[in-house]
């Protein structure tokens, strides 16, 4: 970027003084016409009473005073035939009446003209002046031509158009030093992005880089913040796996009912890692977009009925009963991707439920919406939790969570599999009185059940 800004100034500064110097000459040479004709009707006025008042003719020091100055004089009748003429034999000189400054005298009193001499490098001003007694009277001069003055000029002109190149790349070397400086600042100080000087072109691409920047930021922290989670997370069961066995290592376990006891603890908090770890690893898969298989058109009712059976016995245990209704609607996902949705939502309704307690499941077809909701009469979520219960690791009740098989993952899934199936949810809760859970999909018509 600075190289071309470098090379556009120093090819624009090189046009203008090409230009400037052209002009300059051009109106030098223009004024320099002017001057040598104006001389010249200075002098035919003085030549005028020499020729009219004194004796026509001049002498032969005059004549060669003339040649050494680059003046000619002549004098021609009205009907153009040479009089007198200072530089050659008036009689050997042809008719002048054509010659274009003599007719524009006879015409106008006055007129002047210039030629390019046999030689290139000179011209010829020629003036001439009509005389009270018909006579023409017409003073020529040599001076250098456009061309030469030109070639004069040219090694002048080299040096002054090198040295101001010179100073262009100079100048030029700063200026693009000074416009590229808030962008090199820019780019090497990202955190500080806002804060730097910039162009107001820049601005908007200044926005987009910072808030790049802070979401990756934001991205690595919650990253750094999930791990140290998991790790967390991974102590208590392992804790408590490597105690018990240590203490049936060491024949702490005296009888048959304290062997079972503990085996039972080793093998509760096993199958806590397991969740665990399988709900890490879903997790990254949908972070990764590892999780993006092909969607398809699902029924959601068969998918929710097959979830609801499942989870019979396990609302038995919590002594919670469940219900379905529900009506036959497609929507497009994955198989995998709806059953993970609905097993982790029935498994919160059941396991935040009171004894005694109800899950209602319902599926219904609204207009091009494929609603469904899970509403139990359970412990109910306090209004500040709401918004915070879909984060990773965040619970309400950290205790009743672990003691009945949570990870404190299951419906960060939830949300993360319904913003890539576009859905949309919606939660309801009082505490004491219960929740309610509202997902929103997309109803597909016309598709084929599976
Ligand atoms: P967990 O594995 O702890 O259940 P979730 O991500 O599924 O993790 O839920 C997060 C938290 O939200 C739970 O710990 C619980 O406090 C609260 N929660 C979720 N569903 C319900 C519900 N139906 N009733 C009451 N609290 C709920």
């Amino acid at each position: 970027m600075r190289r071309k800004i470098n090379i556009r100034f120093i090819q624009t500064a090189a046009l203008a003084i090409l230009a400037t110097l052209l002009l300059t000459v051009a109106v030098c040479y223009h004024i320099l016409e002017k001057q040598v004709l104006d001389d010249l009707r200075s002098y035919a006025g003085i030549v005028k009473h020499i020729v009219t008042e004194e004796a026509k003719g001049f002498s032969e020091k005059e004549r060669e005073e003339l040649a050494q100055n680059h003046i000619r004089v002549t004098l021609i009748a009205p009907d153009g035939t040479v009089l007198l003429d200072t530089s050659a034999n008036a009689r050997d000189m042809e008719n002048h009446k054509d010659r274009p400054e003599v007719e524009k005298a006879y015409a106008q009193g006055e007129g002047s003209t210039i030629r390019q001499s046999d030689t290139m490098g000179q011209s010829t001003y020629y003036y001439a002046l009509l005389l009270e007694d018909g006579q023409v009277l017409r003073v020529a001069k040599d001076a250098d031509s456009i061309y030469r003055i030109m070639e004069m000029a040219v090694p002048y002109i080299l040096v002054f158009v090198a040295v101001l190149l010179v100073i262009c790349c100079v100048w030029s070397h700063f200026l693009s030093e000074g416009l590229i400086r808030p962008i090199r600042l820019i780019a090497q100080d990202v955190d500080n992005i806002g804060k730097t000087e910039a162009y107001e072109e820049l601005k908007p691409y200044i926005k987009a880089i910072k808030s790049q920047h802070e979401d990756v930021m934001q991205n690595a922290r919650m990253r750094q913040e999930f791990t140290a989670n998991v790790s967390h997370e991974l102590k208590t069961p392992l804790a408590a796996i490597s105690g018990y066995s240590e203490l049936i290592e060491n024949g702490m376990a005296s009888s048959e009912a304290e062997t079972r006891r503990f085996a039972k603890e080793i093998h509760t908090n096993a199958n806590r890692l397991l969740t665990l770890i399988n709900d890490v690893i879903r997790l990254s898969e949908l972070d990764n977009g590892e999780a993006e298989e092909q969607l398809e058109p699902v029924n959601l009712r068969e998918i929710a009925q097959t979830c609801v059976n499942m989870l019979q016995m396990n609302a038995e245990m919590h002594h919670v009963s469940v219900s379905f209704e529900g009506e036959n609607v497609i929507i497009m996902a994955t198989r995998q991707m709806a059953e993970e949705v609905l097993y982790n939502l029935c498994d919160n309704a059941i396991r935040y439920n009171r004894e005694g307690g109800t899950v209602l499941v319902t599926v219904r077809d609204r207009l091009d919406k494929a609603v469904l909701t899970v509403k139990d009469t359970g412990i109910g979520i306090p209004g500040e939790h709401q918004d915070r219960i879909f984060e990773r690791f965040y619970r309400v009740d950290k205790g009743r969570s672990k003691s009945t098989g949570g990870t404190g993952l299951g419906l960060a899934i939830v949300k993360h599999i319904l913003l890539h199936l576009g859905a949309e949810i919606a939660l309801e809760s009082e505490p004491g009185v219960g929740t309610e859970i509202t997902v929103t999909f997309q109803a597909v018509r016309g598709a084929q059940f599976k």
